[in-house]
């Protein structure tokens, strides 16, 4: 008998079914796709390894380091290069070095002398965290104009492919904002903050971690493994079509067969997981549609011999939306991590589209290519030839969008799920966008079904979990 379906197979659905594996309950798992890993995947092709979505995930990754402990490979995560800790970001006709020294700090041209004395000034500056704040108003709150659009503007479209005008601070940097509303000042709550988890690391003889980790072959190793782990049955090229829940048994179909059980978890993004809750919770459906979703096109590329040298060594750049610019960022793959393109190139991977230029998805694969080569050619100030090798990929849908109102929206969907005991949502949507939440929502779901398989109180599980 199936104890829970799983619908979606991305990294959350994968370590929801592994977990409730390892609690003895059975799983099925349906997944649209021929592959599992949804976003997370990792392509050889021409010898380069290509990431689908996620390059790296940063030290405070808490869910990243649990799931690779529990699966046993910490010996395949790699940390980023050294060379990688220099960023770039565009202002004016060229790349200026993010600053990540004092004596650095004073010597950047990034900011003007009036900008940088606001960014110093930011522990003194009141605290006045608000519920509907845009990560903009706070930001410039915080740090001042200048440092807002050319320093956090461009991180915001790097990350989310969003507008910083339009996500909540309290959604889309929570513990950022939680910083001010709790110590009046981002930096001395993040100071706070890294003292307190140094202590309790080193209390449970744990290491802190820093900087940003990748695996020796690619995301996907990481959710490969977590794949070949799970024994129960996993159907690729299963879209779920229609759920129902009839009698407090959940029913899916696919368009080749009905399962029944009495669980149903969604890790699938929020608008697939409103198309499937049409039946069951037919008012939790428009809350979901409200989470918008920024669209990217990623362009893996390789320069041609004579660009050697191209762009300074580093981790990438990013470019604030100011200019005639489309690219919101690239990075240098081969740079970061080892063995990503064939011997003696370069690897370069660039981000555009997002919710600010949405029509960049209408371009022809010609049309792309002539748009990084001008970029590119603006960016590095000078003339850069047609890349020897380039793979492009679309997402319409790739990173939801958390808005002020975000984590009402959740709080309100997670009320309506009372009416329907048993079902459980995870994903990234739910309290982030990284990797890290969408491994953190698995575990969560994974804890909030195996307490309510086992006669708990639904909503005690849905708290415990
Ligand atoms: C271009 C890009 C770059 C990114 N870069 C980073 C990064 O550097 N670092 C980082 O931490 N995060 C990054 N992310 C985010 C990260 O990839 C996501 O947080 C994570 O992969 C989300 O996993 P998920 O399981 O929630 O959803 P998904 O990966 O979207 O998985 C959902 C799965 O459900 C399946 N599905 C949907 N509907 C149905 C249906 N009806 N029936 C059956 N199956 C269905 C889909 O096919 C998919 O496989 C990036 C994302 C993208 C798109």
């Amino acid at each position: 008998m199936t104890d829970v379906i799983i619908v979606g197979a991305g990294i959350s659905g994968l370590v929801a079914a592994w977990r409730l594996e390892q609690e003895g309950l059975n799983v099925v798992l349906l997944e649209a796709s021929s592959r599992t890993g949804g976003n997370v995947g990792t392509l050889s092709q021409d010898g380069c390894m290509m990431e689908l979505g996620p390059y790296s995930f940063p030290a405070s990754a808490d869910a990243m380091w649990r799931l690779v402990e529990d699966l046993g490979i910490e010996s395949s995560v790699v940390p980023a290069r050294s060379a990688a800790d220099k960023r770039y970001i565009f202002r004016d006709g060229r790349l200026h070095a993010l600053p990540m020294s004092l004596r650095d700090f004073i010597a950047t041209r990034l900011l003007s002398l009036r900008a940088k004395l606001r960014l110093m000034l930011e522990p003194f500056i009141p605290g006045g965290a608000r519920e509907d704040d845009t990560a903009w108003e706070y930001f410039c709150r915080r740090f001042g104009v200048e440092a807002a659009t050319y320093i956090m503007g461009p991180f915001v479209s790097g990350i989310y492919a969003g507008d910083v005008r339009r996500l909540g601070a309290r959604a889309a940097f929570p513990k950022f904002w939680g910083f001010e509303r709790d110590s009046g000042s981002m930096i001395l709550g993040a100071m706070k903050y890294m003292r307190a988890k140094k202590k309790r690391l080193a209390a449970e003889g744990r290491v802190l971690h820093k900087g940003l980790f990748g695996f020796e072959g690619g995301m996907g190793s990481l959710t490969g493994a977590l794949s070949s782990r799970i024994r129960g049955r996993i159907e690729l090229n299963s879209r779920v079509l229609k759920a129902d829940r009839i009698g407090g048994v959940y029913q899916i179909e696919t368009g080749r067969e009905r399962i029944s059980a009495p669980s149903l978890l969604l890790a699938v993004q929020p608008h697939d997981a409103a198309a499937l809750l049409e039946n069951i919770l037919p008012s939790v459906a428009p809350l979901l549609r409200r989470i918008p979703m920024a669209p990217v096109t990623l362009v893996h590329w390789i320069p041609a011999e004579a660009d050697a040298g191209l762009l300074p060594p580093g981790f990438g750049f990013l470019v604030p939306r100011l200019y005639d610019v489309r690219v919101l960022g690239t990075v240098m793959a081969s740079e970061v991590f080892s063995g990503r393109a064939p011997e003696g190139r370069q690897l370069f991977t660039s981000y555009y589209g997002g919710v600010l230029d949405p029509e960049f998805m209408q371009l022809s694969d010609d049309e792309v290519l002539k748009r990084l080569v001008q970029d590119h050619t603006i960016v590095a100030g000078r003339e850069m030839h047609e890349p020897a090798f380039v793979k492009i990929m679309r997402y319409q849908s790739a990173i939801p969008q958390l808005a002020p109102d975000h984590p009402e929206i959740i709080a309100d969907v997670r009320k309506l799920l009372s009416g329907a005991p048993g079902l459980v949502l995870a994903g990234n949507y739910l309290s982030g966008v990284a990797m890290n939440a969408a491994v953190d929502s698995g575990y969560a779901a994974a804890e909030e079904l195996r307490a309510f398989l086992s006669g708990a109180n639904p909503a005690e599980a849905r708290a415990a979990s």
